[in-house]
């Protein structure tokens, strides 16, 4: 019989990964608690309008990489996977009449997507991001607040040396003339253009700037740049960004190619980037403003902002910097008799139940095997059961000092305690 393997382009996160990767997720879930953004989780599936309304149909994301789901009866797939959190956080937004609630929303989200995109190195089909987005302030306070603490979790993660790039992509008012700008000069290079982005220059040229196609790396570079045509509004937004940024120390790396690829944005975009690392198209994570998309998906006129951290990607930079550590038990559970399984998980239960982190040897082989057992996960204690049990007693062994005591069972969990407290072995 064949054997199986995971779906092209999804992998299983194995319990050396998982250790930074419960790590960075357990920062960003203390970032967010500090930061006053609560918890939100929505469907991993929703209404496939929900993406192409929000996202717009000649993205990459809807005409090539969504997941669509078809279910029993249906013809056509109703429903899609989704590739980005937003959509989902602004449709349930509109559906739960948040715009009653104190304004803006504050929310988080830690959870995987999924994009039907060709795998590469650092791109995958199904991967993790945490969004954060606060809808209902217009800024552009509110936008500074969002970019630090995207890159205080990148710092604090361990990410490295980590710089935002940001842009401003204007709005409704000032953008169509640069999208037209840009669209007379893409004009000019028609016949090097790729035919998906030949397509894309003429429906929306603001989106060949997103290309990642590296052909057109020299044409983007020159093309017409955005801030010289932001309205007044714009600009005193954009400029707003900047001043609260440097309040805090922040200095944003002005990125005027910087667009985001979906269609709902509107003045800040950002995305940050290892320092050095900026030419391997290889964001960290990235965001904007949206103030267009409530209203998009049926809610009244209302701003928002967020961000999409990629989390593989910090699993990744952060395990080459600080090897995982795995969880290990406190105490192991020897015994002398091999058959005595019983008495081994009835020792263990009590210690779990008193807090302490425990295993037990439940397989029957020999006292010297189990020893090893004990040794090879790492634990700071053995207890070995033997005859002594009759008088209530079990040896207490510190595997890491060498040192052994007899102690009464009933005492088992307290002595544990108070010898890892005392005692601090490298
Ligand atoms: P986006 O919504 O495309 O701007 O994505 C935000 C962040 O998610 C990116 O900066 C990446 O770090 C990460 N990301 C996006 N697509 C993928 C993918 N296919 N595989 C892994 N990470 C991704």
């Amino acid at each position: 019989m064949g054997k199986y393997q995971a779906p092209r382009g999804m992998r299983d996160l194995l319990p050396a990964e998982m250790a930074v990767f419960q790590r960075v997720e357990a920062l960003a879930d203390e970032l967010a608690a500090r930061y006053g953004y609560r918890s939100i989780e929505t469907p991993l599936v929703e209404d496939a309008g929900v993406f192409e309304r929000a996202i717009g149909g000649a993205t990459d994301v809807v005409e090539k990489e969504l997941f669509r789901v078809v279910t029993p009866g249906d013809e056509k797939p109703k429903w899609a996977m989704r590739p980005e959190a937003t959509a989902g956080i602004v449709r349930a937004y509109v559906e739960h009449g948040m715009q009653t609630w104190p304004q803006p929303v504050r929310f988080s989200s830690f959870g995987p997507m999924f994009r039907y995109d060709r795998p590469q190195a650092g791109r995958y089909r199904e991967f993790w991001q945490w969004n954060v987005e606060a809808i209902g302030d217009a800024g552009p306070a509110v936008d500074a607040e969002i970019i630090e603490l995207g890159l205080r979790w990148l710092r604090e993660a361990g990410a490295g040396d980590v710089q935002v790039h940001l842009n401003s992509i204007g709005d409704a008012n000032c953008r169509p003339a640069y999208v037209a700008a840009l669209g007379d000069y893409l004009a000019d290079f028609t016949d090097r253009l790729p035919a998906t982005e030949r397509a894309r220059a003429s429906i929306s040229p603001l989106r060949v700037l997103d290309s990642k196609e590296p052909a057109l790396a020299a044409v983007i570079a020159a093309a017409p740049d955005i801030t010289e045509y932001l309205c007044d509004a714009c600009r005193a937004h954009f400029e707003g960004v900047q001043a609260h940024l440097a309040i805090v120390g922040i200095e944003g790396r002005p990125a005027p190619r910087l667009v985001r690829g979906l269609d709902y944005y509107t003045r800040t975009a950002f995305e940050y980037y290892v320092v050095g690392a900026e030419g391997t198209q290889q964001a960290l994570g990235g965001g904007g403003r949206y103030d267009g998309l409530v209203e998009l998906l049926g809610g009244r006129p209302t701003p928002g902002i967020g961000f999409a951290m990629g989390v593989d990607r910090v699993v990744t930079l952060v395990a080459a910097s600080s090897p995982p550590e795995l969880a290990v038990p406190v105490a192991f559970v020897v015994g002398a008799d091999p058959a005595a399984t019983d008495l081994r998980f009835r020792i263990a239960t009590e210690l779990r139940t008193a807090g302490i982190a425990a295993s037990a040897e439940l397989g029957v082989r020999k006292l010297a095997r189990q020893l090893e057992a004990a040794d090879r996960d790492g634990a700071h204690f053995a207890v070995v059961v033997g005859d002594e049990l009759e008088a209530g007693q079990v040896q207490l062994r510190d595997l890491q000092a060498g040192t052994q005591k007899l102690v009464n069972a009933a005492d088992l969990a307290k002595e544990i305690d108070r010898a890892s407290r005392t005692h601090h072995h490298g």
